[in-house]
């Protein structure tokens, strides 16, 4: 099989247990390989580190599936991975639906796989993952005898890979809409055309967290999308829900996910611009006792870092504005590249232009089935804040 060296001057960040051989780490690669292959890596004394998949293509050149030599990747190894991924879910409660396959964090580097009820959502990230992705639709037919299995590969992280966007059904038959139950809501998942991979598991927790603070509330929610949280507050007793998107179809879906629920007289879902609307209250002075803040990853890469800083600013500190004295900021961030401290640092620099006080009430990140992998930094990308302002 074919070998990676590594340098000697790294650091010990892949001993420690990070799933990655980034290019600049490489010293030789000794025999052939095609690009997804599997290599073995080794480290600049001879000594064996772990098995995983090549891309010269990419920064991230090897992605390790193994640190046992003896462990061979076939179907069976991925099969194990599956059913333990599974059985940590079980453990923690998770059914019907939730996010099954968390990449790096369930050691299947580059894959996700989303469980609507009997219908599952893949994404294979990687060229050396994306070469499995029968054997993983196979095993999922074994394991789980789905309805069906729908590839929601039109990811733009892909193209690092040099893998085309592509989505469709793999297997079975994949309705429009899929309804699934989170926390004693029903909701509509579109996982044909809705974001990703048609919604987001990663926030089911925290939407139960809001609980404690929006009885009783007049709520706005701005980046809502199909109202999983204006949805939360309305059953956790809020007096009035006003949430907005920017995305017309994910408007839709909310309106209906609302009749769903028999919440549709507490929540009232509109087509907006967050900063618009932000704004507009403001101007207009109308107050809120709560505001939920839970935007698209503003910095994608390290380079929008900048913007998205301001854009984040821009949006806590709007909503600080148009809050009663009191009253609750939960506010959130999904970009990996702006982490705890920065998160942190940004709504500061809100409260102070705001001239309020914050008390943080509670600091989250994501759901369990989202775990995150201690060595690798990448695996933990959500901050969630519930602030009081006073
Ligand atoms: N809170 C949602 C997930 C939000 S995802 C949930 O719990 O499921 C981010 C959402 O922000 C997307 O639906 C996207 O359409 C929307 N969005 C992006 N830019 C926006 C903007 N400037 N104003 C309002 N919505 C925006």
């Amino acid at each position: 099989m074919t070998k990676v060296i590594l340098t000697n001057n790294r650091s010990k960040r892949i001993e420690k247990g990070h799933p990655w051989v980034f290019r600049t780490e490489i010293e030789e690669i000794q025999g052939n390989f095609s690009p997804g292959d599997i290599v073995e890596v080794y480290d600049h004394r001879g000594r064996f580190v772990g098995k995983g998949y090549i891309n010269p293509r990419s920064q991230i050149t090897v992605r390790f599936l193994t640190r046992n030599k003896n462990e061979t990747i076939d179907r069976d190894f991925f099969k194990k991975r599956i059913l333990d991924a599974l059985s940590y879910r079980e453990k923690l409660g998770f059914t019907g639906s939730f996010r099954l396959v968390y990449g790096e964090a369930d050691f299947l580097p580059a894959l996700i796989v989303d469980k609507f009820e009997d219908v599952f959502v893949i994404q294979t990230l990687a060229l050396g993952m994306d070469r499995f992705k029968s054997v993983i639709v196979d095993i999922l037919k074994e394991i789980f005898e789905p309805r069906g299995i729908y590839e929601r590969n039109d990811a733009p992280v892909r193209e690092l890979e040099g893998l085309p966007q592509v989505k469709g059904c793999l297997y079975g038959e994949v309705p429009e809409r899929i309804i699934i139950e989170e926390n004693g809501l029903k909701l509509y998942v579109d996982v044909i055309n809705g974001q990703k991979t048609g919604y987001f598991f990663d926030q089911k927790e925290n939407r139960q967290a809001i609980a404690p603070l929006v009885k009783g509330a007049e709520v706005l929610e701005c980046f809502c999308y199909t109202g999983s949280f204006a949805l939360s507050a309305a059953r956790y007793g809020a007096k009035k829900v006003l949430a907005f998107d920017s995305s017309k179809d994910a408007v839709e879906l909310a309106r209906e996910n609302a009749v769903l629920n028999g919440l549709n007289d507490i929540c009232e879902f509109q087509e907006g611009n967050a900063f618009d609307v932000l704004r507009q209250f403001y101007d207009s002075r109308k107050k809120f006792d709560v505001v939920i803040l839970d935007p698209p990853a503003f910095a994608k890469n390290k380079k929008a870092l900048e913007s998205a800083i301001r854009g984040y600013k821009e949006i806590n500190l709007r909503s600080l504005k148009i809050l009663k004295p009191g009253g609750f900021l939960i506010t959130s961030s999904c970009s990996h590249h702006v982490d705890d401290a920065l998160f942190w640092e940004i709504i500061e620099s809100a409260a102070w232009d705001a001239r309020v006080n914050l008390r943080i009430i509670e600091s989250r990140t994501q759901a369990k089935d989202h775990p995150i992998l201690a060595a690798s930094e990448e695996t933990r990308y959500l901050k969630f804040l519930m602030l009081q302002v006073m």
